[in-house]
């Protein structure tokens, strides 16, 4: 496998260690099992920056392509900071969360602004950076930099709490506490973004949250988890918050391939994207009083008929159903016209809304003016 390496794989670790074969085991696994990343080919500190933000709460597979064009099109931060927001949307089109996207871009701006374009080196620089949490300063330092800084994902997290038979729940301070000891303690000087990335790794394709494959786990024979026979119960979790259902509506007015759309407001969920005519995303709404928040929200008059199609959709702990009402306009007000093509930063549900509308060949023709 072509993956960027390091030196000293095998180096061994520190002697006040408390896993003194933990590290030497785990890399010497991750040498020859790990996957071949894009982003593991390159030490260049904003293209694993970049990489690290994308693959938060988003799959590898789905990061793969996107990442590739993201740092073609934005090889450094300077670049990046120049971005419009339609830009960035265009950019990170199929990754979803896009307030990762701002705050990476807020990021560069800083490192524009006060490293002269330079992503800064040491752990605490990168702690100062906008959008640059304890993982991800972490990450950087580590892989980019050779810093000898622990990165705790979710993998991580779960590894560890396997691995030492931690049966508390891992999100309280004092296990994070315990967790972060644990990975500082296993962390080998030598190679510690090798380390990191095979921790990662072992989570992400061995110690699975369903199905640990202990049989082919290069740590297995002093995992306490396993000894005990409760691994694939671990990690365990605090009770979650409650899910709250809300009922929100939107309505649908087409246009020769067009349909009528505004900025969502800052402040909002998916606030800069365009939304179609609605009370918002986590409003619930009654149809009888949709034309009544429309006139206040946009200054626009327009006329909901019946729902044409519903989708679901989930913000934080919020499940929205979303009606898509058909509606004709008598003023726009401050709503525009926009194409209906994937440069247009559409939020995720308007473009579940014409997905699901526009299927039927007879509203795509009533939509987009085709014959
Ligand atoms: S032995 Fe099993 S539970 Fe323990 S770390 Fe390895 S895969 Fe995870």
């Amino acid at each position: 496998m072509a993956t960027r390496r390091r030196t000293a794989a095998t180096s061994g670790p520190r002697a006040d260690q408390g896993e003194p074969a933990f590290a030497a085991r785990l890399l010497g696994w991750f040498q020859t099992s790990a996957r071949d990343l894009p982003w593991r080919r390159t030490r260049d500190p904003w293209a694993i920056w970049v990489s690290e933000v994308m693959l938060q709460q988003t799959r590898v597979a789905a990061v793969r392509e996107p990442f590739a064009a993201f740092v073609a099109r934005f090889p450094t931060p300077a670049a990046f900071a120049k971005a419009s927001d339609d830009e960035l949307f265009a950019a990170w089109r199929g990754l979803g969360y896009y307030r990762r996207a701002r705050l990476l871009r807020e990021g560069a701006k800083a490192v524009v602004r006060e490293h002269g374009g330079q992503v800064p080196h040491t752990a605490d620089q990168l702690a100062e950076l906008p959008g640059i949490g304890t993982y991800t300063r972490g990450a950087i330092a580590s892989i980019a930099f050779g810093c000898a800084e622990p990165a705790i994902d979710g993998n991580v997290e779960r590894v560890v709490a396997r691995h030492r038979g931690i049966r508390e729940p891992v999100d309280t301070a004092a296990v994070r506490r315990r967790i972060h000891a644990q990975v500082v303690a296993w962390l080998p000087t030598a190679a510690p973004g090798d380390f990191n990335q095979a921790l990662m790794e072992l989570g992400a394709t061995v110690c699975t949250p369903q199905a640990p494959a202990c049989e082919r786990c290069p740590v297995a024979a002093d995992c306490l988890g396993r000894a005990a026979g409760i691994a694939s119960e671990l990690p365990r979790r605090k009770p979650r918050r409650a899910s709250v259902e809300v009922t929100a509506r939107a309505v649908l007015v087409f246009d020769r391939g067009r349909a009528l759309g505004a900025r969502v407001p800052a402040g909002e969920p998916n606030a800069g994207q365009i939304e179609l005519p609605s009370g918002g995303a986590l409003c619930s709404l009654d149809p009888t009083d949709l034309p009544a928040t429309l006139h206040e929200r946009y200054g626009a008059h327009l006329d909901c008929g019946p729902v044409l199609a519903s989708i679901r959709h989930a913000i934080t702990h919020h499940r929205i159903t979303v009606h898509g009402h058909a509606g004709t306009a008598n003023n726009v007000g401050r709503l525009n016209w926009l194409p209906l093509d994937a440069t247009t930063p559409w939020t995720t549900i308007a473009r579940k809304l014409f997905a699901a509308v526009l299927g039927s060949d007879s509203l795509r023709q009533s939509a987009t003016g085709a014959s």
